[in-house]
């Protein structure tokens, strides 16, 4: 039986490795020789996906960033558990959420900004996350009391709706509330499209009620991983009325993708209907060893985006995260990627080659402080 999760995103989860070898064609040794490493980090990747994974071949680039490795086991020099510091940024976070101090389910780096852990669900287990220490994690809008479980929020969502909702909001949102600055609030997770349709439409209308909030910015996998999940009944921006524009909420969706092998006809239609709804759309990208460090690679995905009307927006260098040393490039081998796509791609297809380093308070532009360092 589907779990709600399931229901959710419009497909099953596989979650068994020996399951995962059949339908690939893969050694049934394999998941054996792998059992540590999923013990460690679980092992999850949505049928949906599989249409773009070719049988029979772990070098798959979409396979890879799903497939357990014994690497990440072994430990490495500089790769930590929360590389970002995000723990020891809920220190300070701004709100009197509840739950402990210290494990606020929002950050705020930025003076105008708060980033809110919306789910910690994820459509598939990537196996760079940098936050895959750190779940579970306290939860926006399912509070932790609730929730034990990485996926196990979606089982509390059906009673989303009867606890009230409103009181809840508007504890979490205080500090929001009373800051004139902030004017944009991002959902992060997890992934934010794991929650339902109607926690989606009643989060926005709360945030509605925020005067000095004009933008949402969702980050999520989900319209490549899953992407049926785009169904009918998904939240769209509200119409523009021309003569007052600053009261409207404008919508943006960042898509995580990696490999242009996960860009296929239902996500392009996917993107689309995004775009139909009112969505800006940019992109995000991890710059990772083996699956997208070559200048065709990344030509490729760069180019199959402007076609779908994205705009890649930025090229991740690797998040120094514990588990995931094997996938690191090296700056200097991106920064002659960024200088070969440079060449073949047009401007606004070129993304910003960046580095997140804890206590900056931006992200490093790479092609800038090429030196920048922890
Ligand atoms: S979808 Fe994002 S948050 Fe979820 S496992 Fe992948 S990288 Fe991590």
């Amino acid at each position: 039986m589907p779990s709600r999760l399931e229901k959710t995103l419009h497909t099953r989860f596989i979650t068994d490795l020996n399951e995962l070898c059949e339908r690939l064609n893969l050694s049934k040794e394999l998941s054996s020789s792998l059992k540590e490493a999923t013990n460690k980090y679980s092992f999850l990747i949505p049928e949906s996906l599989l249409d773009r994974v070719k049988i029979n071949d772990l070098n798959d680039p979409v396979l890879k960033q799903f497939l357990p490795s014994p690497q990440e086991l072994e430990k490495k020099e500089g790769f930590v558990r929360d590389p970002l510091s995000e723990s020891s940024a809920d220190e300070n976070a701004p709100v009197d959420a509840p739950f402990p101090k210290g494990n606020s389910c929002l950050l705020q780096k930025y003076a105008n900004r708060v980033l809110i852990i919306s789910s910690n669900a994820c459509a598939g287990h990537c196996r760079f996350c940098f936050r895959r220490n750190l779940h579970p994690r306290p939860l926006f809008p399912i509070p932790q009391e609730f929730s034990s479980n990485r996926n196990e929020e979606a089982n509390n969502a059906a009673n989303f709706r009867e606890k009230d909702s409103s009181a809840y909001f508007d504890q979490v949102f205080r500090s929001v509330r009373i800051n004139p600055n902030v004017n944009e609030v991002i959902l992060s997770g997890g992934d934010p499209l794991t929650l339902s349709n109607d926690q989606l439409k009643t989060l926005l209308d709360y945030i509605k009620t925020i005067r000095t909030v004009k933008r949402v910015r969702f980050h999520s996998r989900v319209p490549i991983l899953v992407p049926d999940r785009i169904d009918d009944d998904f939240p769209a921006c509200e119409d523009v009325d021309p003569s007052n524009y600053g009261a409207m909420l404008v919508l943006h969706l960042v898509v995580h993708v990696n490999s242009p092998n996960e860009i296929n006809n239902r996500v392009a239609k996917a993107l689309l209907e995004l775009r139909k709804r009112g969505y800006v759309l940019t992109s995000q990208t991890t710059l990772l060893k083996g699956i997208n460090d070559t200048r065709d690679t990344l030509v490729e995905l760069f180019e199959k985006l402007a076609n779908c009307g994205v705009v890649p927006y930025y090229l991740h260098q690797l998040d120094r995260v514990q588990g995931a040393a094997h996938f690191e490039t090296t700056v200097k081998k991106g920064l002659q990627l960024m200088k070969q796509i440079s060449e073949r791609l047009p401007g606004y297809a070129v993304p910003k080659y960046v580095r997140e380093i804890p206590g900056r308070k931006s992200k490093v532009n790479l092609l800038a402080e090429p030196d920048a360092d922890f």
